[in-house]
């Protein structure tokens, strides 16, 4: 069957009306789908306008957040600023030995701090190869912002007696700088280092010394008959006390440490 005769056949079977009913139904499906279409359309233009509402908020925020932390930030580097001048001041008033913060105005010293200094630098010798600030330096307290300056005179004449009894003359014998680890001890550095309570740090009695040979400098205080209390060898410094008014034990014992490390000389 030909095109021709099918729409012969379809014409025959509608007529001229169906052809037209057919044409207007077609008319009304495609008038119906762009209605769809721009029901769609103005959706997607909702949709947009409140996203673009919900951004246009985030925004705002966005920028009141930021505007907030700088502020923070501004508020934080003027308490920073004011933080490290304190610890400035902190710093120089110790260095200076001077407990009075107020002394110090404006980075200028003071007459008073500087008077104080000059003092305690010409107070600081012991002895020809000994000083004060030896036996006071430590790092733990600087650490700990820990004052361990020797706080009164009693303490001073045990660590000159140490110094000049036993300290001196084993440099002398020993003929090379001796650096002390750690001499005087406040309470509070001697709780920070797990000492003993009734450890003579405290008391300005005694003092650890650097020794490469703990065993040699042992035999050269006991070689040139140092009066010694206690000597005490670890592996890498000896401890030695001297007690101001006597008795001196004489008591030789070994840490640990010396026993790990050299096993053959006990
Ligand atoms: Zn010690």
């Amino acid at each position: 069957m030909t095109i021709d005769l099918i729409i012969q056949l379809i014409a025959s079977l509608t007529g001229t009306g169906g052809l037209i009913a057919l044409f207007l139904i077609t008319e009304k499906k495609t008038a119906a789908q762009l209605q769809n279409t721009r029901k769609m359309d103005e959706k997607w233009q909702q949709i947009i306008a409140q996203k673009e509402r919900d951004f246009a908020l985030l925004n705002d925020k966005y920028e009141a957040a930021t505007a907030k932390i700088e502020r923070l930030y501004d508020d934080n580097s003027e308490l920073r600023n004011s933080l490290d001048q304190v610890n400035t001041d902190c710093a120089v008033s110790r260095i200076m030995r001077c407990d009075c913060i107020g002394c110090h105005p404006a980075g200028l010293l003071s007459e008073h701090s500087t008077t104080r200094y000059s003092r305690a630098m010409k107070n600081d010798r012991i002895s020809r190869n000994f000083t004060y600030s030896e036996f006071e330096r430590s790092d733990t307290a600087a650490l700990h912002g820990i004052d361990n300056a020797i706080p009164d005179d009693r303490i001073r004449r045990a660590v000159r007696l140490l110094v000049g009894n036993v300290l001196q003359p084993l440099r002398d014998a020993m003929r090379v700088p001796l650096h002390i680890n750690s001499g005087y001890r406040s309470s509070a550095l001697n709780t920070l280092l797990s000492g003993s309570r009734n450890s003579q740090h405290t008391k300005g009695e005694a003092a650890d010394i650097a020794a490469p040979d703990p065993l040699l400098l042992a035999q050269t205080v006991i070689r040139n008959s140092l009066p010694f209390d206690q000597m005490i060898l670890y592996s890498t410094f000896v401890h030695i006390s001297h007690k101001p008014d006597g008795p001196q034990r004489g008591q030789i014992l070994y840490d640990s440490s010396y026993k790990e490390h050299y096993p053959d000389t006990l």
